[in-house]
């Protein structure tokens, strides 16, 4: 089943305590596109500007990830910069510089439109709206996000939650998004904004997928060393659709394997800088952690 993306593709400088890494490629976009490729064929809708090195990302097109929406415009490619605290679930933001994103207003190619899984990764709302308003119609819809967007545009945002089928966020943006600190409440609150389904990401506490007033929770894999966190949102995010398109059934049963393979691909990517480690990885060594992730909740 095909999934598409919109999300952002990236220029990242990011500082952790294991070292400094400056225009490593990163965004949403890739990050997600690198897990979900082991799963399922990718339709990626993006923009980089002229000094984008599409070398970096030759591995994804190997993986079946479709490039023919990305734009390539004169300019400079967006660019994020971050620094993460001693305990690496904080972090702070340096900068942001939108560049070629300022006024991306992507056409969708016509072999993209009759896709059946749509995944609005973290990009300006106004985008993600005007990428769902060209696809035909999608099976299911999944939407993420960042406080960048819920500060700066929350009026579009919600028009986007709306229209979506699961949220995807974290703790804290759950938070901001819904005005409630009280998890259970701000669950129950997006649902009467329109989604089926919230996934509350957890960082090293894991996961909680809540539908139908229940929650499901997956822990998250323990490691001795998070070299560099960044990604590992869109990255669970891509185990998760690119597991569950594959399935291509909402059961309960396939909801919380997607759930685990989230996790799963998750629990990679932070074990070194940018995807280096979904670059280097296979499926064995995937279904592998999947076994040892069941194992740890078995009781
Ligand atoms: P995460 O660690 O899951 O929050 O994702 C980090 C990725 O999001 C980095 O690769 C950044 O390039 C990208 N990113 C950061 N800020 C933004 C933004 N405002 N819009 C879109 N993508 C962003």
């Amino acid at each position: 089943m095909k999934i598409l993306v919109v999300g952002s593709i990236a220029y990242d400088s990011v500082e952790t305590p294991y070292g400094k890494r400056e225009n490593e490629p990163g965004g949403s976009a890739l990050y997600f596109s690198a897990a979900a490729s082991f799963f399922n064929s990718v339709n990626v809708v993006g923009v980089v500007g002229s000094d984008f090195d599409t070398s970096k990302i030759s591995f994804l097109k190997k993986r079946h990830v479709n490039f023919d929406g990305l734009y390539v415009e004169s300019g400079e490619t967006f660019r994020w910069g971050g620094r993460y605290h001693t305990n690496m679930n904080k972090r702070d933001t340096l900068f942001t510089y939108l560049n070629v994103f300022e006024d991306f207003n992507p056409t969708i190619p016509d072999h993209y439109k009759d896709s059946q899984y749509v995944f609005l990764a973290n990009i300006d709302p106004d985008v993600q709206l005007d990428v769902l308003q060209q696809i035909s119609n999608p099976k299911l819809t999944v939407l993420d996000t960042m406080n960048f967007w819920i500060n700066g545009k929350k009026d579009v945002l919600l028009n986007v939650v709306k229209k979506s089928d699961i949220l995807i966020l974290n703790d804290e943006e759950l938070q901001e998004l819904s005005g409630h600190d009280n998890l259970v409440n701000a669950g129950r609150e997006i649902i009467q904004l329109g989604p089926k389904y919230v996934i509350i990401k957890k960082g090293e506490h894991g996961a909680m997928l809540y539908y139908n007033d229940r929650f499901f929770i997956s822990p998250a894999f323990p490691l001795d060393k998070v070299i560099d966190p960044t990604g590992a949102g869109d990255t669970f995010a891509g185990g998760f659709l690119g597991y569950l398109a594959s399935a291509n059934e909402m059961s309960d049963q396939h909801l919380r394997r997607s759930i685990v393979y989230g996790g799963v691909m998750a629990s990679f990517v932070v074990q070194d800088f940018s995807f280096k480690q979904l670059q280097n990885l296979d499926k064995q060594s995937i279904n592998q952690r999947y076994k040892e992730f069941k194992e740890l909740t078995i009781f």
